[in-house]
């Protein structure tokens, strides 16, 4: 099955960056292109600054990054991710928080910008434009394996979304071309999702090597939600083939700068 792609690469104020014409808020996916860092692993758009980065760097860098979502870092909510399925719904009490221990947030409040940090995880960007709800989601193998699209469409439904209405966007991550993972990932993929859904989404490769496609997954899972066919779109550009545009945990072993997925109303 193949999803619409939709996302197109943008240009302002110095920063390059995804968009995906699937979404009407105000969002961007951000590539290391447009910031002020030097350090060549940290170039230039690091957005995190536990990445051993200056941190008047990393402040120029989120300041550029919500200036394109019309904002600035008074408004701007973050995380320090885990991997788990814990999303947090915030409102603009929250602005300008750094939550711990939560890899989503949801909001229905206008001018908060909420953002999930990403370097070969994907970036879950959520709306439904008729209840004026959207969500931001790090989805891991971990946290996508253990369901966190999917929990993330149930807030939105609890919070008063129809189904059809909901719209998602999965940013730029590792695919199945670079992300090879071994038989203990298989493991846990079939403990959490049973047989059937770990034979499709971790197929064997050469040397007893796993190989798996995070996105593919999130997208049957969010099917299996309720969410339309029509209603997602994938970008197909992968973070750790194109190490120019993306930074990559995986190519880079480790050492790399954090790029951010962000939406706001
Ligand atoms: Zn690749």
């Amino acid at each position: 099955m193949t999803f619409k792609d939709e996302f197109y690469l943008d240009e302002k104020d110095g920063l390059t960056f995804f968009r995906s014409s699937n979404l009407s808020a105000k969002h961007i996916f951000s590539t290391r292109l447009g910031g002020v860092s030097t350090e060549s692993h940290l170039s230039s758009l690091n957005l995190n600054s536990d990445r051993g980065d200056r941190d008047e760097n990393v402040a120029e860098n989120l300041r550029r990054f919500t200036r394109v979502l019309g904002s600035d870092t008074d408004h701007f909510v973050s995380a320090s991710q885990v991997h788990s399925t814990d999303i947090r719904i915030v409102d603009i009490s929250d602005a300008g928080r750094h939550f711990y221990a939560i890899d989503g947030f949801i909001t229905r409040e206008k001018g908060i910008v909420i953002s999930v940090s990403i370097a070969d995880c994907a970036p879950i960007l959520l709306e439904d434009p008729n209840r004026r709800i959207i969500g931001a989601l790090h989805a891991g193998w971990r946290g996508t394996a253990s369901g966190i699209a999917a929990k993330g469409v149930d807030i939105f439904r609890s919070l008063g979304s129809d189904i059809r209405d909901i719209r998602v966007a999965i940013g730029p991550c590792i695919h199945a071309c670079c992300y090879e993972v071994g038989a203990d990932f298989y493991e846990s993929v079939l403990s959490l999702q049973g047989e059937k859904f770990s034979n499709k989404y971790v197929k064997a490769g050469k040397n007893g090597a796993f190989y798996t496609d995070i996105a593919a997954m999130n997208c049957s899972l969010l099917l299996d939600a309720g969410i339309s066919f029509e209603n997602i779109s994938v970008c197909s550009r992968c973070t750790c083939c194109e190490n120019e545009l993306f930074f990559s945990h995986r190519a880079s072993h480790g050492l790399r700068g954090t790029m951010k997925a962000a939406i706001v109303l």
